[in-house]
């Protein structure tokens, strides 16, 4: 039996601490995703999904619990070996693709791979076009981001997210600029890597058509979880 791919235990985020606008945000949240789940997570704004994920994606820390990604506890990790954990075993895809917009497609997604290792070999273009054409987008590869539209870009984006191959794939609203079609379409490919590769998937959406997509789905209220049905 694999490790679960993310176990939260009793996290807790507060912000401004020390100052009179100390603030607690999330409220001891206990979560565990198995591997391979396909998961919504959905909330009003403000209930702090967004603060979570980034404590999930290893770009924020707690400010108390603990989190395991892929079964390695973070706690006591420095920042270097942190990035290094994020590195290897987060892909993350937000509501603004965060492409290089001068880059082609196939470059753009051969990114995480080069700033990796240091270095560039064809093995590592041969992976970022194999991954492009998974997501639709091989006719494509060689076009600049720019030229793309957005449901387009967003495609591209996840094949960047999936190309270190990460226990756990981190989505913040990923949809949330593209029309309904395009979301669609999105989505359909989110889900598609999910069965074929077994990458377990956490998307924020406000959109309840596509939270009824999902395996699951967890709602965050004022920082704390309040359903999450399997
Ligand atoms: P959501 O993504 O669910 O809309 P967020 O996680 O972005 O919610 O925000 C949750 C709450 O935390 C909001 O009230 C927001 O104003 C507050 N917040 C988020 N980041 C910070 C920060 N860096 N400093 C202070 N408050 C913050
Ligand atoms: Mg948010």
């Amino acid at each position: 039996m694999a490790e679960d791919a993310l176990v939260l235990t009793d996290i807790r985020k507060s912000f401004n601490v020390g100052s009179p606008a100390e603030v607690e945000i999330l409220h001891g949240i206990g979560l565990t995703l198995e591997p391979g789940a396909f998961c919504a997570l959905i909330g009003p704004s403000g209930s702090g999904k967004s603060t979570l994920l980034n404590i999930i994606g290893l770009l924020d820390r707690p400010s108390a619990g603990r989190l395991a990604i892929g079964g390695q506890a973070t706690l006591g990790l420095d920042d270097a070996a942190l990035t290094r954990l994020r590195g290897r075993s987060i892909g993350f895809v937000f509501q603004a693709h965060h492409l290089i917009p001068a880059f082609t497609a196939v470059e753009n997604v051969m990114m995480p791979l080069l700033l990796n290792r240091g270095w560039a070999d064809a093995g590592m273009r041969i992976a970022a076009e194999a991954l492009l054409d998974r997501v639709g987008m091989a006719r494509w590869r060689d076009a600049r981001i720019a030229n793309l539209s957005g449901g387009q870009a967003q495609r591209v984006a996840i094949a960047r997210a999936l190309i270190m191959e990460p226990v756990l794939v981190l989505a913040d609203e990923p949809t949330g600029n593209l029309d309904t079609a395009a979301a669609d379409g999105v989505f359909d490919m989110m889900q598609a890597m999910n069965r074929e590769q077994g990458m377990t998937f956490l998307i924020v959406t406000h959109d309840p058509r596509l939270a009824k997509r999902c395996g699951r789905v967890i709602e965050l209220v004022d920082g704390q979880v309040i359903g999450s049905a399997s």
